[in-house]
């Protein structure tokens, strides 16, 4: 059954001079952004404020998941040039948090744990007081990928769980919760400076129960920072919304889980994990 779209979900469209800009460069650098792939309905918003989430190793996904928009298809090569371009969209947008993620290489024998980190130092290089968030795949749980990335000293580290456990046969088929909850714990065990950060798209046919058993389940390896927000289907092949979450849940969500410890956390209908990542 469709689900009409309640009015708090509905976004302005906007397309100004800074969304051409930042779109043009983004081409001529060759880049890529999970702003344009996951069809965020925040992009005319966030690229008005200079602001886009860089998506490296290339368009396409080794992975399933029913939710998102990303292709899966034969991975691209791995650009040599790329951790340089990114380091220079992010000089040129002038951006304070640069927010870096990835299509999932499980085709890789690194996984591609090498490319964030050579990303985290050409940013360092021409940008070195930006504030780096890389935004990981599970790594398939593997420590020694983990060391690569973390050693580069990311600012803050973030892997989101995505949904409740009892709906990853469903969302995420080749995904695991627990392996997702044992690479945060790693990355606070290993490096405890580097802030840990998560986030669940909700109105997937979770219980209330269920998310706060999630929220438990991350602060109880000392997850600092979280974000919720609402699930959207990309098309009417992905998942549909078995429920759009009201702001009033989202808030309640917010309170329960500042009460919990995390330090951080952004709970709204259009919250995503890169959606004002600078101020969170
Ligand atoms: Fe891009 Fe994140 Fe903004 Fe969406 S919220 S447009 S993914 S920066
Ligand atoms: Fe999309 Fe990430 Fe799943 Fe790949 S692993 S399909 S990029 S959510």
């Amino acid at each position: 059954m469709y689900l009409r779209k309640p009015e708090w979900i509905r976004t302005k469209m906007q397309g100004g001079a800074a969304t051409k800009k930042v779109n043009s460069m983004i081409s001529d650098l060759s880049l890529n952004t999970v702003c344009d792939e996951a069809s965020c309905p925040n992009r005319m918003e966030c690229f008005e404020r200079g602001t886009a989430t860089f998506m490296i190793l290339g368009r396409n996904c080794t992975r399933n998941c029913t939710f998102c928009n990303v292709t899966r298809q034969k991975p691209d090569e791995v650009s040599e040039i790329e951790p340089e371009n990114v380091a220079k969209a992010v000089s040129k947008l002038n951006l304070k948090h640069a927010v870096i993620t990835s299509v999932t290489r499980d085709d890789l024998e690194d996984q591609g744990a090498n490319q964030f980190k050579r990303v985290v130092e050409e940013i360092r290089k021409t940008s070195p007081n930006v504030s780096i968030e890389l935004l990981i795949p599970d790594m398939q749980g593997d420590k020694k990928l983990l060391d690569i990335i973390i050693d580069a000293e990311p600012n803050i580290l973030n892997h989101n769980v995505e949904t409740v456990p009892e709906l990853y046969d469903k969302v995420r088929p080749m995904a695991i919760f627990d392996r997702s909850i044992e690479v945060l714990n790693y990355v606070k065990q290993a490096k405890p400076k580097i802030k840990t950060k998560s986030g669940v798209m909700l109105g997937l046919g979770e219980t209330k129960d269920q998310v706060i058993e999630v929220l438990k389940r991350l602060r109880e390896v000392d997850c600092d920072m979280l974000t919720l927000g609402q699930y959207l289907q990309p098309s009417t092949l992905h998942l549909p919304v078995v429920e759009y979450i009201t702001p009033e849940q989202f808030d309640e969500y917010k309170e329960i889980a500042i009460d919990m410890g995390f330090k951080r956390v952004a709970s709204a209908p259009l919250v995503r994990s890169s959606y004002y990542a600078e101020d969170l």
